[in-house]
C-alpha cells in the first residue's frame, strides 16, 4: 500500500475530534483521502474539526466506540480514548471499556472489511520502566490495580487483541506506542504537563511541578508524530509493530517548566506539589525501529514546538 493510495481511500479515524486525531484527519485530507471521524466528544471537541466540516471529503459522526459500528471504509485509525490522567481517571471503568470494547468493535469492523487497522498504543504499556531508554521488546513494569491501570492495562489488552486478530484472522495491523506528544489543540484544562505549564505561565499563575521535578519525559511535536503514523500505515504488511513513536530528547519536568517560563516571558514561580501515585520516573523512546522501518525521525525541537503551542494557547485563551 503506497503513500499515494491515501488519494483513493476512505478512512475512519476514531477519536478524530481529539488533539492528535484532528491533526491526523487534516493530514489525511491533505493527502487526498476521504475521512470519517467517529468521536463521542468526551475529551475531543467539534471546535477541533470545525475548519474541516466544509470539506466535502470530510464527515464527522457522533459515535461511542464501545458500541458496534457498521460503516464501509478501506482503513481504520483507532485513536478513541481519553489520554490525560485527569480525564482517564474521571470514569476509569469507561476508560477500560473504551480501550478494550473499542478495540474489539474496531477489529471486528476491520475483519469484516479486510481493512488495515492502526492502534494508538502508548508508552504507558512500559509503566514505570526498569530499562532505559525503552525498546519495543521490553515487557514493562505496570501496576495492574493502581489509578493509572485503567489506561495502561486497557491499552495493553488492546495490543493483545490486535495481535490475536492478526494471528487468528490474518488481519493487517499497525500498532504504535506513542510517547508524550504535545502541540496546538491540546485542551487547556487537561492537566497534562505541557498544556498546564503553558496556561499557568500565560496567566501568571504558579507553575505546578509534581514531586521534585526530577522525573523525565521526552516530548514529541504533533506534526512529527502524525507524519510517522501516516508512514506506518502504508508500510509493508509484515510491519505490524509495536513500534515506538515520539521524540528521544529527554528533559526533566523542571527543565520544561524553566523553558516555558523563558519562552512566555512569564513571571510565574514554581510551586511543588505531591507526585501522583505510580508516576513514571523516567521515559525516553528508543527510536531505532521507527527510523529504520519508516525512514523517519522527529524534526521539531522542543523550543520550536513550544513556541507554536504557546502561540495557539495565547490565541485560543485570548491572552494578549
Ligand atoms: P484526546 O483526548 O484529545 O483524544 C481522544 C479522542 O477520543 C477525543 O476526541 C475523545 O472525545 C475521543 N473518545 C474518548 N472515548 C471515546 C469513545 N468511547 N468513543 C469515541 N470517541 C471517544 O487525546 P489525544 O492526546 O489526541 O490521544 C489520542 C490517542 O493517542 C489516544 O488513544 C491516546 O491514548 C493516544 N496517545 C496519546 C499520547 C499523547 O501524548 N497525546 C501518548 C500516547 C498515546
Ligand atoms: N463489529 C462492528 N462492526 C462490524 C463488524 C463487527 O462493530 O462491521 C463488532 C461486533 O459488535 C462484534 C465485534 O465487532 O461484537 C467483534 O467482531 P468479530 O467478528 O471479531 O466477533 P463476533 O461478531 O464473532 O463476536
Ligand atoms: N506534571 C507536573 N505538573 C503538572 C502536570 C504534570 O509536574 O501540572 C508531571 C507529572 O507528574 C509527570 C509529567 O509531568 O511526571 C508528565 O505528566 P503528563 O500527565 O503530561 O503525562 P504522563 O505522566 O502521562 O506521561
Amino acid at each position: 500500500m503506497p503513500f499515494e493510495s491515501y488519494k483513493t481511500s476512505r478512512i475512519l479515524v476514531t477519536g478524530g475530534a481529539g488533539f492528535i486525531g484532528s491533526h491526523l484527519c487534516e493530514r489525511l485530507l491533505a493527502a487526498g483521502a476521504e475521512v470519517v471521524s467517529a468521536d463521542n466528544y468526551f475529551t475531543g471537541s467539534r471546535r477541533n474539526i470545525a475548519h474541516l466540516i466544509a470539506n466535502p471529503l470530510f464527515e464527522a459522526v457522533r459515535h461511542d466506540v464501545t458500541f458496534p459500528l457498521y460503516i464501509e471504509v478501506d482503513a481504520i485509525f483507532n485513536l478513541a480514548c481519553p489520554a490525560s490522567p485527569i480525564h482517564y481517571q474521571r470514569d476509569p471503568v469507561q476508560t477500560t471499556k473504551t480501550s478494550v470494547h473499542g478495540a474489539i468493535n474496531m477489529l471486528g469492523l476491520a475483519k469484516r472489511l479486510k481493512a488495515r487497522i492502526f492502534q494508538a498504543s502508548t508508552s504507558e504499556v512500559y509503566g514505570d520502566p526498569l530499562i532505559h531508554p525503552q525498546t519495543e521488546d521490553y515487557w514493562g513494569n505496570v501496576n495492574p490495580i493502581g489509578i493509572r491501570s485503567c489506561y495502561d492495562e486497557g491499552k495493553r489488552c488492546a495490543e493483545t487483541l490486535f495481535f490475536d486478530y492478526w494471528r487468528q484472522h490474518g488481519l493487517p495491523i499497525k500498532v504504535a506506542r506513542i510517547f508524550n506528544t504535545y502541540g496546538p489543540r491540546m485542551q487547556p484544562n487537561d492537566g497534562r504537563v505541557v498544556s498546564s505549564f503553558i496556561v499557568q505561565a500565560l496567566r501568571g499563575d504558579p507553575i505546578t511541578v509534581f514531586g521534585d521535578g526530577g522525573q523525565t519525559r521526552s516530548f514529541c511535536y504533533v506534526d512529527d508524530l502524525v507524519e510517522a503514523i501516516m508512514r506506518l500505515m502504508v508500510t509493508n504488511e509484515d510491519v505490524t509493530g509495536p513500534i515506538n513513536l515520539g521524540n528521544n530528547s529527554e528533559f526533566t519536568i523542571r527543565e520544561l517548566a524553566e523553558r516555558v517560563i523563558k519562552l512566555t516571558g512569564s513571571r510565574s514561580k514554581l510551586v511543588f506539589k505531591p507526585l501522583p501515585q505510580d508516576d513514571p520516573r523516567q521515559r525516553q523512546p528508543d527510536l531505532s525501529k521507527a527510523k529504520a522501518t519508516l525512514n523517519w525521525e522527529p524534526k521539531v525541537a522542543l523550543e520550536d514546538g513550544l513556541k507554536e503551542t504557546i502561540a495557539y494557547f495565547k490565541h485560543s485563551l485570548e491572552i494578549a
